[in-house]
């Protein structure tokens, strides 16, 4: 535990050499103040103090100087606090905003099916105080290094002063860092539990917090709550018995300190009746000792603070060590004005550890055509259109737009080929403007007419400040209808040569996503457009259809052929009509 909290401290120094050095500097300075206040304060008693109280002697000239060398310390300690302090504490802000901006970075790089493994309260957790509680070393080990200066000098005079009396005395302090290293050992372990359930507490607030609108549609607000509570409580219990377990050490090497001086008190007796040693020698040692006890002190909190960096630490950098990155290779964009060319061979896929969900699915569509993708629930629809957006990689078989493999292009190139969007359209708490544009350089006009194809220009318009409306996290202000359509926008502003969309008007009127998907049609923008679509109006519009059963592409032809020769296709549409109809009834 301490080799690799060590090496945990090592890396963070390392990282931050200017603020590390200035940390220790202040650190060193402080405890030579002390020193130094020491010897002032001895000095003033035995050359002012008690010469003025004993033999009324004129302090005139003695007064100034002797205030001078108390108010000078003073201020050397101070400034050494402040600098001890500041460095301190930025190093230690630094360090964690580097490994939160690391890790974020990292997380961003990894698959969705790792994403898929973890829960979004955990991962806030280790960003959070996982990085905290990883860099509490950094608060005690500048001054920790500090002092020991303070145990080097320290150590070597008592060893000048008496051979016997400093054996004794090393053997004392060892038991004491022994204590203390055996203490820090236990609160490892303890820190680590707390750890885990800070991540589960913040992971059951995320859900609550997340599911907000369904456990109070359902009336389950007494039984989210019990849930917290019961986790909470566990972390509290952890908590404290962690403090409990803390004071009980403090109290151990506290009265094992004073313990001390009561021993090294005795055998300096002895020794003083020996011979071997002065008065004098035994009041310095025991002064010695005195100061001992603050770099011992402060190497117990040290100890102490690697077990919980340590604890900390390891589970930020499990996610570290996550290795689950998305490959790329180094294809950039084509600056070609025409839309995609899309073809998939023999294309299998399979979620983590589930069952093979698209089967051997050939497939090729020309640039420029509008392809509607029809099938049952479940068939398999969106993990096909998500496979040609690459967000997941085919178990087998290869998917390639002009020929070439989505994978062997240059991370974010992707993206400005294809754009997908999904049927829930996740919107950032900015402006509508900012959401469409969404780091990409567009100006106001290709923003309007982005949003005009989109059908969204008219209501953004009527919105209390139109594209500089912010929008709340997630979008909550807007309706679903809507919000489909800005993330719509937000997808045709890149001017993709792919465009691919997951069901993402479903939630527009039926009239109103007839008019966005003639309008796409008929524009001028050089897109291969695929459309998973429901209703007749959307799938008649498209100039062929691919039907797709149980994860197989079952036939791809045009609608009137596909209703003619393919039995299946034709109830289906139908079945959908069906539905359309009865809800509009309804
Ligand atoms: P469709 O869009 O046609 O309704 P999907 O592609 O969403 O079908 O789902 C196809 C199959 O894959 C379903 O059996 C579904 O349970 C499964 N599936 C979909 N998404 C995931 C996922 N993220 N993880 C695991 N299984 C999934
Ligand atoms: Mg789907």
């Amino acid at each position: 535990m301490l080799r690799e909290g060590g090496a945990i401290a090592v890396r963070f120094a390392k990282a931050r050499p200017g603020s590390f050095s200035l940390a220790v500097l202040g650190a060193a300075l402080f405890v030579s103040a002390i020193v130094a206040s020491a010897v002032v304060i001895g000095r003033v008693t035995d050359e002012l103090i008690i010469p003025v109280l004993d033999e009324g002697a004129d302090y005139a000239d003695l007064l100034w100087p002797a205030l001078w060398a108390v108010i000078l310390v003073a201020i050397w300690k101070a400034a050494a606090i402040v600098l001890r302090r500041t460095a301190a504490g930025y190093l230690q802000f630094r360090v964690q905003a580097d490994a939160r901006h690391d890790l974020i970075e990292h997380l961003l790089k990894l698959e969705l099916a790792w994403y898929q493994r973890q829960s979004t309260g955990t991962l806030l957790a280790v960003s959070d105080t996982d990085v905290r509680q990883g860099t509490f070393i950094l608060a005690p080990l500048p001054f920790g290094i500090g002092s020991s200066l303070l145990l080097i000098g320290t150590v070597t005079l008592i060893v000048l002063i008496d051979g016997w009396l400093s054996l004794i005395a090393f053997i004392c302090l060892a038991g004491i860092v022994a204590v203390n290293m055996q203490g820090a050992w236990k609160m490892f372990s303890a820190f680590r539990d707390v750890q885990v359930l800070r991540g589960e507490v913040s992971s059951i607030a995320h859900e609550s917090l997340d599911g907000a609108l369904t456990i109070k549609a359902l009336g389950r607000i007494d039984y989210e709550t019990e849930r917290f509570q019961t986790a909470s409580e566990k972390l509290r219990d952890k908590l404290i018995h962690v403090l409990q377990m803390m004071a009980t050490y403090r109290v151990g090497v506290e009265g094992l300190l004073s313990a001390i001086t009561v021993i090294m008190l005795v055998a300096g007796a002895i020794r003083i009746n020996s011979g071997d040693v002065t008065t004098g020698n035994i009041i310095t040692i025991t002064y010695l000792l005195s100061l001992l006890f603050i770099p011992i002190r402060i190497i117990g909190f040290v100890l102490w603070s690697i077990a919980s960096s340590r604890a900390g630490w390891e589970r930020v950098q499990d996610v570290y060590d996550v290795r689950d990155l998305v490959p790329y290779g180094d294809l950039l964009p084509q600056a070609e004005e025409s839309g995609a060319h899309v073809t998939g061979k023999t294309v299998s896929f399979s979620y983590e550890g589930g069952e093979t969900v698209i089967t051997d699915v050939n497939l090729a569509i020309r640039p420029e055509r509008v392809v509607a993708v029809v099938g049952p629930t479940g068939s398999g629809k969106s993990t096909l259109t998500a496979l040609l957006a690459r967000l997941w990689d085919p178990s087998s078989g290869s998917i390639t737009i002009d020929g070439r493999d989505l994978r062997s292009f240059a991370r974010s190139a992707l993206p400005g080929e294809v754009a997908y969007v999904a049927q829930e359209a996740f919107l950032f708490d900015d402006t509508v403007r900012g959401n469409i544009a969404f780091g990409v350089l567009a100006d106001d006009q290709d923003v309007v007419a982005a949003a005009q194809l989109a059908g969204a220009h008219e209501f953004i318009l009527e919105l209390p400040e139109g594209y500089d409306s912010v929008l709340g996290e997630r979008g909550t202000s807007l309706s679903g209808g809507q919000r489909q359509r800005i993330a719509l926008a937000r997808a045709l502003v890149r001017k993709p040569r792919l465009l691919i969309l997951d069901d993402a008007t479903s939630a527009v009127d039926p009239s109103v996503e007839a008019r966005i998907l003639e309008r796409l049609r008929d524009s001028e923008l050089p897109s291969t457009v695929i459309i998973v679509a429901y209703r007749t109006s959307s799938i008649t519009l498209a100039d062929e259809v691919v039907f797709v059963d149980e994860g197989q592409i079952v036939a791809h032809g045009s609608h009137s052929d596909l209703t003619q020769d393919v039995p299946g296709y034709a109830r289906i549409v139908e079945a959908y009509a069906d539905d359309a109809e009865s809800r509009s009834e309804s």
